[in-house]
């Protein structure tokens, strides 16, 4: 089994459901455990600002899932959700992205580890803190390298 953490964000509808949703439908999968998941936080729109406020977690799972075949997850599951997928940065029903898989470091045209835009995030740098500071401090010293 590898590590592997997720953020999962929300700004339409009931975003605290939908994390629960997505985060219910991650561990029905028998290839993921969800071992740890952060607290949830509010924050405003990234890139786009004229829309409403994110809430936002990071789940730390156990997966037998490869890094792909994790992405293939998350992206049916936000699919199923009805990701509504219109505009970069724009209002979604629920968005995961790989914040990074063990200690991974790839650059492929559908999946870059860690992701590319972590470090930058408060959204994501802040529950990360919260349950995986070793893999926060990871994802800095890459960005900074
Ligand atoms: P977004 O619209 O921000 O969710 O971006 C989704 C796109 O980013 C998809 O086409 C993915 O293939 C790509 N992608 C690259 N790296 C990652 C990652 N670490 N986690 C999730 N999506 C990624």
């Amino acid at each position: 089994m590898s590590h592997a953490w997720l953020s999962l964000g929300a700004n339409l509808e009931k975003p605290v459901e939908q994390l629960a949703n997505a985060t219910h439908l991650l561990s029905a999968n028998p290839a993921i455990n969800v071992i740890v998941q952060s607290k949830v936080l509010k924050n405003p729109a990234w890139g786009k600002t004229d829309q409403p406020d994110f809430h936002n977690i990071v789940l730390g799972i156990e997966t037998s899932l490869t890094p792909l075949e994790l992405l293939d997850t998350c992206q049916s599951i936000e699919n199923k959700m009805g990701r509504v997928r219109k505009e970069r940065w724009g209002p979604r029903l629920i968005d995961i992205d790989i914040v990074a898989y063990e200690r991974i470091r790839m650059d492929t045209e559908r999946l870059t580890l860690p992701h590319p835009h972590a470090h930058e995030r408060e959204f994501v740098l802040k529950p990360l803190s919260e349950i995986s500071p070793e893999t926060q401090n990871w994802i800095l010293e890459q960005a900074a390298s």
